[in-house]
């Protein structure tokens, strides 16, 4: 992992530095990664990347709640953002994290609050995909998904991460399932002894991750915006006749737009995860973590602004 990287993912939780970007950051900085902060807003923007041939996942913004009710609200607005959904007939299915459903209170609240959209999703004929997040809660999220595939549900998918040493017996597991499984290379800061310092090794162990998916039953989702890595799909897929319906690329909104739709033209599905809400400030810093580079052009329209 970068210096920069590091230090970017260790200063977000500085209180000075949040009221900073929260004051300034939204129009200068988050509206190239986050679609608005309101549903409203959102709406148009998943619209206009649909129309350009891109399929879409949302997912409104926030991890940590504090107790059961507040997790009642984030559920009852994710009922709302699939009903617009269907609605608005958006080619959009929706993304969460099980921290933002109580996943850190109690994981019963995290498991019900879920089947509760799973299930909601399944009678509009969509789809669920639980994100995955800090290392703490990764066993707790396979387990959730794992009780919600062995109950019969099978609109839902969940995400490993590269970087972990543990992730590629993480997915020998759960292969039995046949599981819908985004592959990313790992977004948070996580200590040498369980995850790969280098990116040379976290980039390997997506090759192999990647192979094992696309050769097994099941659907992957390679979430990257890696040239090498996409290549890499394309002709492993090729040369191993693995059809293009059993896979797809995402990535995420506000990131390489050109790419995405270069392989649209070539013929194949791309997802563009976008996001949207008030609470973006710590989606904006793994954003910014992941791309330093990015880190100036936020600057300078601070600067600029
Ligand atoms: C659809 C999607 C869903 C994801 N879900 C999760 C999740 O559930 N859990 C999780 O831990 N992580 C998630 N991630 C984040 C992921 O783990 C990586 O942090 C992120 O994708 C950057 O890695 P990369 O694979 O694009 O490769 P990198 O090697 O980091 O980047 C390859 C190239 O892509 C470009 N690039 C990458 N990131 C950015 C950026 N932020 N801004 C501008 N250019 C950039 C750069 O040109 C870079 O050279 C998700 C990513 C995507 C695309």
């Amino acid at each position: 992992m970068s210096a920069l990287r590091s230090v970017i993912l260790a200063a977000a939780d500085s209180p000075r530095l949040q009221r900073f970007v929260r004051r300034y950051g939204f129009q200068l900085g988050a509206a190239r990664f986050v679609a608005g902060e309101t549903l409203d807003a959102a709406v148009p923007v998943l619209r206009r990347l649909n129309d350009q041939g891109l399929l879409t996942n949302t997912t409104l913004l926030g991890e940590g709640v504090r107790d059961e009710a507040e997790t009642r609200a984030v559920v009852e607005a994710y009922r709302g953002v699939l009903d617009r959904i269907e609605a608005e007939s958006l080619r959009t299915n929706v993304a969460l994290k099980l921290t933002h459903l109580g996943l850190s209170i109690d994981e019963e609240l995290a498991q019900r609050n879920v089947a509760e959209l799973v299930k909601h999703a399944a009678r509009l004929g969509n789809f669920v995909r639980i994100d995955m997040e800090e290392s703490s809660h990764v066993d707790a999220t396979l387990r959730i998904y794992r009780r919600l595939r062995e109950s019969g549900h099978q609109n839902v998918g969940t995400v490993l991460q590269s970087y972990l040493f543990r992730t590629e017996e993480d997915l020998a597991a759960l292969l039995p399932l046949a599981p819908n499984l985004r592959l990313v290379k790992g977004a948070y800061l996580e200590p040498p002894e369980i995850a790969y310092p280098d990116k040379g090794d976290v980039d390997a162990a997506y090759v192999r991750l990647l192979e094992t998916s696309l050769s097994s039953d099941g659907f992957t989702a390679v979430a990257t915006h890696d040239e090498t890595l996409i290549e890499h799909t394309i002709s492993f897929a090729r040369e191993h006749g693995i059809a293009k319906e059993r896979f797809q690329f995402q990535m995420l909104y506000g990131v390489r737009p050109r790419l995405q739709l270069d392989l649209v033209r070539r013929g194949f599905d791309v997802l563009v995860a976008t996001p949207y809400g008030p609470e973006w400030y710590r989606y904006l810093m793994r954003r910014l973590a992941e791309r330093p580079a990015n880190v100036l052009f936020f600057l300078r329209s601070v600067v600029r602004g």
